[in-house]
Order: structure tokens, then C-alpha cells, then sequence
């Protein structure tokens, strides 16, 4: 008869929806739910132990399509800590930076949010090939909350604003080689190759030139914060246009007073000063 009573302390976990796990008094409550994966934080190598805690930005059709007045994120942040034990097929998603659906069965509610860790699973919903970008078809790509007074540091949201400075210490530009994108160049004398590649060995005619740029935006949402923003390279060309010139350099002039954003972007400090970093959500393909 023991194993009868083993079967009935046995409680089958309750899956609940995003809104429903915020809703829970957070008194370290064992939840489960699945969402949809949307940002990883920090980066990973699938074949490495992890040592440190993982960030998962994840979110439901709950939290997506929630009234604008809605308290809660659109974007839930899920801590996983190293004791929490991840599949390689999930470590391998969260280093490529796939998107997927996840089922997280046990994870704890605190009041600092969710964290995983011993005995909590984490599994893939569905088989990879079905992965779409986005939460579901009702709701489009995924909306993460805008940059408002209560954002905090670590999490994700959207920003836009006006270009009104460019910090010049954290923006410059570097040729890399075009053939394995190595930045170990040295520079040569010829004209027609102007660089020797020391990582594959070859002369290098056209190199392919890697800027970044941080700038400082005046944001309507924050008034009265200075806004410091890392910008994505892809942002960097559509903003200076064809403003740069082929080795990358440009006039401050090109960049000041452009409206820029809506971007979606990692916030690393929220104290006195704003410190963002522009990010690229998962996206299938
Ligand atoms: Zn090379």
C-alpha cells in the first residue's frame, strides 16, 4: 500500500499562464507554465558547464495581449541558476539563439521573480522546425514594454528619442578582414592590399570596416535621464545612411538630431544615468 500513498502526495503540476504566475503571492511557490522564449542573456557555449545564472526573457499571449493599463511586463524575466539542470538540446537552443517554446514545470516564484533551480525542468514544447518568431499568430512580433520611469536594470524594452550627443570614447571604427573576419591586421604599404591578415595568412584588398557608436538620446519617457545608448551595427548604417565614408568615419553632424527607434534594447544600468545596449530579439531563420 505504500506505493498508493507515494502516487497520492503526488500533485501533477497546474499549468497556469504568465499573468496567472504574477498574480500568486510569490512566498517561494513552486509554478508552472510554458512561454515563448524571446532573449537570452548572458551568452553561452552549449558545450561548456554554465557557472553563472542564465537570463530568459520570455513571454505568453497573456502578458502580449494584457490592456495597455496592465501592472504587469510584457516580457517576463526567468532566472536560471547553475543548479538548475539544462538538456543539451536546450543549451544548444539558448547558445544559438533559437526561438522556441518552453515548458518550465516547478520553477519558484520569489519575490525578486521566477528562478529555476534544483528540481525545476525546463523542455522544449515542440519540435524545432515548427518555431516560429513571435508569441502566436494572434498577437505579431513580440512587444516589449517601453522605456518609462519604472524600468529597471536587466530587463528588456523598447526606447526611441532624438539623437543629441555621441560618446566619443565608446565609438569608433576597425577594419576586419573580409575573408575570416579577423581583426589581427597589419598594415601594409601596397595601394591595391592595404592589409595582411595574421589569422588566415592573407593579403587583404577590401576590408570589411566594423563600427560602433554609443550615443546619447533625449528621451519624452525619461525627460530628466541622460540616455546612453549602444547601438547594433545595422542601426549605425540605416542611421548614418550614406553619410559614412568608406573607412567609416562620418561628421557628428550626420548623427545629431536624427530621431531614432523605436529599438529594442537591454537596459544595464537604471540608476541616475541610463545605460542601454541595443539587442536583436530571437528570430527564426
Ligand atoms: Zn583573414
Amino acid at each position: 500500500m505504500q506505493g498508493n500513498a507515494i502516487t497520492d502526495l503526488y500533485l501533477p503540476p497546474v499549468t497556469h499562464s504568465l499573468e496567472e504566475v504574477l498574480q500568486m503571492p510569490a512566498l517561494s511557490q513552486r509554478c508552472s507554465f510554458s512561454a515563448t522564449l524571446t532573449y537570452v542573456k548572458p551568452e553561452i557555449q552549449s558545450n561548456l558547464p554554465r557557472q553563472k545564472e542564465l537570463l530568459l526573457y520570455v513571454t505568453d499571449t497573456s502578458l502580449q495581449l494584457a490592456a495597455e493599463t496592465s501592472r504587469n511586463p510584457r516580457v517576463l524575466k526567468v532566472c536560471v541558476l547553475p543548479s538548475c539542470a539544462l538538456d543539451r538540446t536546450l543549451q544548444e537552443i539558448f547558445s544559438k539563439k533559437i526561438p522556441c517554446n518552453i515548458f518550465f514545470k516547478d520553477a519558484v516564484h520569489e519575490n525578486s521573480g521566477i528562478i529555476c533551480l534544483e528540481r525545476t525542468v525546463l523542455s522544449l514544447q515542440k519540435p524545432l522546425l515548427s518555431c516560429t518568431s513571435g508569441t502566436s499568430e494572434r498577437t505579431g512580433p513580440v512587444r516589449l514594454d517601453g522605456l518609462d520611469s519604472s524600468t529597471e536594470a536587466n530587463t528588456i524594452c523598447t526606447v526611441k528619442g532624438l539623437v543629441v550627443g555621441v560618446n566619443e570614447s565608446e565609438s569608433y571604427s576597425w577594419p576586419v578582414c573580409n575573408l575570416c573576419g579577423s581583426s589581427k591586421l597589419q598594415p601594409l604599404t601596397q595601394k591595391s592590399c592595404p592589409y595582411h591578415c595574421c589569422q588566415c595568412t592573407s593579403d587583404i584588398s577590401s576590408p570589411v570596416i566594423r563600427m560602433q557608436l554609443e550615443v546619447f538620446l533625449q528621451c519624452e519617457a525619461r525627460p530628466q535621464c541622460k540616455v546612453r545608448l549602444k547601438l547594433r551595427e545595422e542601426t549605425i548604417s540605416s542611421l548614418l545612411g550614406s553619410c559614412s565614408s568608406e573607412d567609416g568615419r562620418y561628421e557628428r553632424s550626420a548623427v545629431l538630431g536624427k530621431e531614432l527607434g523605436p529599438v529594442h534594447c537591454y537596459v544595464l544600468c537604471a540608476a541616475n544615468s541610463l545605460s542601454l545596449e541595443e539587442i536583436r530579439l530571437l528570430q527564426a531563420g
